[in-house]
């Protein structure tokens, strides 16, 4: 298609934006390969900035960072999950006082949504 970007973050063996560009830093962009959606779409990149500044989505990630720290354990072997993600997510959902979450799923999972749907429901989620 003539005039489209094509990202493909998948082919990426460089990975100059990872890991752990600290707030404020802009990843060196020279090693970037040509298909760097930080390269092809920096006018994103300013949305994504200005979308970070909204009180509502700096909270969610700052709860998405503390969930995601309670859920990781440092074991001889190196760093390990201790939660099942279904508790995470009823965890998460919790910290963000959700009472309603829907869920997405193709027709060859139905059964396991259906599961899911029980579980969250039991923890007294409103499932759509
Ligand atoms: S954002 Fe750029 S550097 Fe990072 S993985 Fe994608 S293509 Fe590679």
């Amino acid at each position: 298609m003539a005039g489209l970007k094509r990202t493909m973050c998948s082919r990426c063996v460089k990975k100059v934006c990872s890991p752990r560009i600290k707030s404020g830093e802009t990843p060196n962009l020279e090693n970037a390969p040509d298909f760097c959606p930080m390269k092809l779409l920096p006018e994103v990149l300013e949305d994504v900035k200005q979308e970070y500044q909204k009180t509502d989505i700096k909270e969610f990630a700052r709860q998405a960072s503390i969930q995601e720290f309670e859920c990781y354990e440092h074991v001889d072997g190196g760093l390990r999950t201790k939660n099942p993600r279904i508790l995470e997510l009823i965890q998460f959902a919790g910290k963000n006082n959700y009472k309603r979450l829907g869920l997405a799923f193709c027709g060859g999972l139905a059964y396991e949504a259906g599961l899911l749907t029980d579980i969250l429901e039991n923890k007294g989620f409103e499932v759509v």
